[in-house]
């Protein structure tokens, strides 16, 4: 502990430990970890240890010392594995006049079993408690129990998309347990977690304590984190919320513990910080938020949960000058920290409360870890022994809220994804999705050289949520109409691609700002037409546009060419030029993204576009058409081709005046489209460019050390988001050895509470499947597993569409065609290997390289896979869906592609030749 106080990088490797610990099973295992982890650069007596773990005679030593270690450290921030255990920790505080608040450590909730067992847990422990405090002898407000819980323990799809859906699925267990709280004399506080939760926590508090048997319940709290930038208005929120129930509401003013992570998601999403960035804007947030509180009172009753002596004296003025008694007021510590301030302030005759971890203690430790991994503001947790510090400095007033100013960067950022945590994003969506189903039924004409073109037939498309719904009718085009979109596009091509590549990319930047202006209606459209979930739709228009503005980046700096070797009188000028007419072929499952990419490579280069949408996702090609136009791509160049593939897209691959064919689709059609493709046909030009980018047979590995809270959700995201139609999806699952029980009960219980609905429900997690000829294709493989492996899971059915029950089987041979082909649905197949070695050869054991992931906390194993885990996009320790462009390139070898990868730098010159043009300057002997 005294050396992590000191050595900023041993403290890392040591809460890392202490966070992979409760997953190491066998004694070698911690010793194979301690020789990992504290080889290099750690403490001497830590090194020498490391060294014999090498040893094997040493290693069940070494093991047991190192669990006594941790257990040792635990006791100092844990009161107890069981709610009994913790007891005695409890009346100790009693004793010295200190009350206290618990809370149970325990694993993410991934299932409706493990919400039920939290739920349980908690009545476990408050019955417990109610007990004891009828024995102890310390005053009625020290003694009175005191709980508090985390809302999103309480189901397994905590969705702030869904407020009203996530309440009454955490209701259902959160009222039996705060009626019963309030029959004991409990008192129950309510945790806040991440900023994107806390609007739906709000919500869902406010649901439970106005209904009628906890409206008049004094025995309720909630935190305000002021951190926040919304700190001020969450009180005064809560504030009308007390008011409006005429009950008061304790408040606990914590400044905030997961400052690290907002900072980060945050900067990975995109979106506003939350958070204030300098420190001292929080010190001066949380006076202001005291102030408020002190105002507030008696509808809020103020609970001070900090540790700086000058935030502890500021609000003891303002609750003194606001003439709020002694007894009402509280200051909470942490256990095991700042007792020598927790003492001073009992002296002053303020009631105290100590937040107590309880929790198995290995686990409960690595738990609490991850919370200080998460947050290094809470590094004082080993530096305590020096809390006393510099009381001067301690008392110093908040700097000016001097706000830290980020640089306005010009490089290429992914667009943010809409932040349905929030109310207004969620209505636009709502009204979009009116606004779409008002124009279900509409006819979308081909658009060739800029005009409509009618076409004697029509295809309907359906919604697959609601098959009797027809969305739009849709013209077909036929051999003339190639013809002509060909024709037209050869015609509009010289005069787009010799624009300057800035004229190109200033077009394409227009076409997605307009994209983003009406973001919700393209989404809307998806929702419907593809049966894609609010986020899933979403994402897809943000990939859209990050694709327009990359490859306008991309054909500016191309513009440049390349640089030349040029020896004195040679200039020598490379240029990279458009190769003509693109033809791009399109599938269903990301169906404005990937169209909008190929295309908007095709037009950034300078190539004429022809778009042939998938025939199950024409409607919102269509818009992206109208929308290219309106932007300034003109008629010839940008044209609107639907039709079946086989005969609209094979004619377009067969034609002599199509120069370059860029694909997305199923391994069959692409490589039939390349054997089309090489075929040279009278009247033909160029040698035909084929870029195609195809299926995969995706495989997770989960180490036998993987955090299994991370695996689990995980592995289920990547299986079954989009009802497992992404080309990325996970479909094999490979777990290793010890691992294997534990994950696959897990992962069971997780895919029995998936949440299976219609798209157009925000709550919906597994929507149906595209049509009823691929339900039968899935549900013929689902056959194939009853008979030839063994159900691990199957989710819950869906009613009205295309639904497919999501699916887990394992035991099925690495041979079958479950373990080998493209599914395309919700269909997972598991299997177990002895080692990392044998699991790395399973997943390379396909004819696909598309994704593959790892979960691991094991060094050696992650550079193993770094190494040799030959796919497109390999992904550690996090889900294997959802590349971002310019983030993850992506794409696939093998049968998946030919190793092109979109998003990525590589991509834009598929669609150019270079030309390269040299010039002797020498004029007899004179170099000009
Ligand atoms: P698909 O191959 O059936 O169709 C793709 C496109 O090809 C459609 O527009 C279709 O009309 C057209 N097409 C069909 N036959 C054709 C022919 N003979 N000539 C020319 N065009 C023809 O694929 P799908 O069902 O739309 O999409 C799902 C497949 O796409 C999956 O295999 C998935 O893995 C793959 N996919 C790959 C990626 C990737 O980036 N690697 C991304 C998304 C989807």
């Amino acid at each position: 502990m005294e050396w992590a106080g000191n050595d900023p990088e041993f403290r890392v490797k040591l809460l890392r430990f202490v966070d992979v610990l409760p997953a190491l099973r066998t004694s070698a295992a911690v010793a194979d970890h301690v020789r990992q982890y504290f080889r290099d650069e750690s403490p001497l007596p830590v090194r020498m240890g490391s060294a014999m773990a090498g040893a094997g005679p040493f290693r069940p030593v070494l093991s047991r010392v190192v669990r006594q270690g941790v257990f040792a450290m635990s006791g100092r921030f844990i009161a107890g594995a069981t709610p009994r255990e913790a007891l005695p920790r409890l009346r100790e505080l009693g004793r010295q006049g200190t009350a206290y608040t618990i809370d149970l450590l325990g694993e993410a909730t991934l299932s409706e079993a493990e919400a039920d067992a939290y739920g349980a847990r908690y009545l476990e422990l408050m019955e417990v408690l109610a007990r004891d405090s009828v024995d102890s002898a310390a005053p009625r407000e020290i003694r009175q129990p005191n709980v508090s819980l985390k809302l999103s323990a309480f189901t397994a799809r905590f969705e702030p998309a869904a407020p009203r859906a996530t309440s009454e699925a955490v209701r259902r267990r959160l009222l039996p347990l705060l009626v019963g709280a309030r029959a004991l004399g409990i008192f129950v506080n309510i945790d806040m977690e991440q900023f994107r939760f806390k609007d739906l926590s709000h919500t869902i508090a406010e649901d439970a304590l106005t209904t009628g048997e906890l409206r008049d319940w004094d025995g309720a709290g909630i935190v305000v984190q002021a951190y926040l930038r919304s700190a001020e208005d969450d009180v005064r929120r809560l504030r009308s919320l007390a008011e409006q129930r005429g009950a008061p509401l304790t408040i606990r003013l914590v400044k905030g513990a997961y400052w690290d992570e907002e900072v980060i998601v945050a900067g990975q999403e995109g979106h506003p910080v939350p958070v204030f960035e300098a420190k001292s804007a929080t010190d001066a947030s949380y006076e202001r938020c005291s102030e408020l509180l002190a105002a507030a009172y008696p509808a809020l009753r103020p609970a001070f949960g900090t540790h700086n002596p000058r935030s502890i004296a500021q609000a003891m003025v303002r609750c003194e000058a606001a003439g709020i008694p002694r007894e009402d007021i509280e200051f909470q510590f942490l256990f095991g920290m700042a007792e020598g301030l927790r003492k001073a302030v009992a002296g002053m005759g303020y009631r105290t409360r100590v937040y107590v971890p309880a929790g198995e203690i290995i686990p409960g430790m690595a738990y609490l870890v991850r919370r200080l991994l998460e947050n290094t503001s809470n590094e004082s947790w080993f530096m305590h022994r020096h809390e006393e510090g510099d009381a001067g400095m301690a008392l110093a007033p908040p700097a000016a809220a001097e706000e830290v100013q980020r640089s306005a960067s010009e490089a290429f950022a992914n667009h943010p994804a809409a932040e349905f945590h929030l109310p207004g994003p969620r209505r636009e969506m709502e009204a979009a999705l009116a606004a779409a189903r008002k124009r279900f039924g509409s006819h979308y004409p081909l658009l060739i050289n800029g005009a409509e073109v009618q076409t004697q037939g029509e295809d309907g498309v359906r919604c697959p949520s609601e098959p009797a719904t027809v969305m739009g009718l849709v013209a077909r085009a036929g051999a003339e109409q190639v013809e002509q979109a060909v024709e037209a596009a050869r015609a509009g091509f010289p005069g787009w691609r010799d624009r300057t590549a800035a004229e190109r990319a200033t077009v394409l930047r227009r076409a997605a700002t307009m994209l983003d202006r009406r973001r919700f209606d393209f989404a809307a459209t998806m929702v419907f037409e593809s049966a894609k979930p609010w986020r899933e739709a979403d994402a897809d228009v943000c990939e859209a546009i990050d694709y327009l503005c990359y490859y306008a980046d991309e054909a500016e700096r191309l513009a440049g060419g390349q640089p030349l070797v040029e020896p004195p009188g040679e200039t020598n000028t490379c240029l990279y030029e458009a190769r003509g007419v693109a033809a791009v072929i399109a599938p269903w499952n990301f169906p404005l993204a990937i169209i909008a990419g190929m295309s908007s490579a095709a037009l950034a280069a300078g190539c004429a576009a022809i778009l042939k949408p998938a025939a199950q996702s024409p409607v919102v090609a269509s818009m992206l058409v109208r929308l290219l136009q309106e932007a300034g791509v003109p008629g010839g160049v940008a044209q609107y081709l639907p039709g079946p593939g086989s005969e609209t897209g094979q004619a377009l691959v067969e034609h002599p005046g199509v120069d370059v064919i860029a694909f997305t689709g199923s391994n069959a059609v692409g490589l039939r489209i390349m054997e089309t493709a090489a075929k040279v046909r009278p009247g033909q030009r160029n040698v035909k460019r084929v870029i195609a980018e195809m299926g995969g047979k995706n495989a997770i590995i989960v180490d036998d050390d993987a955090d299994l809270d991370q695996a689990v959700a995980g592995v289920a995201a990547s299986a079954f988001g989009y009802a497992g139609q992404k080309c990325s999806a996970c479909s094999r699952v490979i777990v290793i050895g010890s691992a294997y029980e534990e994950f696959r009960s897990r992962l069971a219980a997780a895919v029995e509470s998936l949440v299976v609905g219609p798209s157009e429900d925000p709550y919906t997690f597994v929507p149906p499947v595209i049509s009823a000829e691929a339900r039968g294709k899935i549900e013929s493989y689902i056959d194939i597993g009853l008979a030839e492996g063994r159900l691990v899971a199957r989710g819950p059915a869906g009613e009205g569409g295309h639904y497919v029950t999501p699916h887990v089987f394992e035991g099925v041979p690495v041979d079958s065609r479950l373990a080998r082909e493209e599914v395309f649905g919700p269909v997972l197949a598991m299997f177990r290997a002895g080692s990392f070695e044998e699991a790395l050869a399973l997943a390379l054991d396909s004819p696909f390289a598309l994704t593959g992931g790892v979960f691991s906390r094991n060094p050696r194993h992650i550079a193993l896979a770094r190494r040799g885990f030959r796919t497109g996009n390999l992904y550690i320790n996090r889900g294997i869906t959802g590349a971002k462009v310019g983030r993850q390139p992506f794409g696939g070898f093998a049968m998946s592609g030919a190793g092109d990868k979109a998003g990525g730098r590589d991509y834009l010159q598929q669609f150019m030749f270079a030309r390269v043009i040299t010039e002797n300057t020498v004029r007899r002997g004179f170099a000009g």
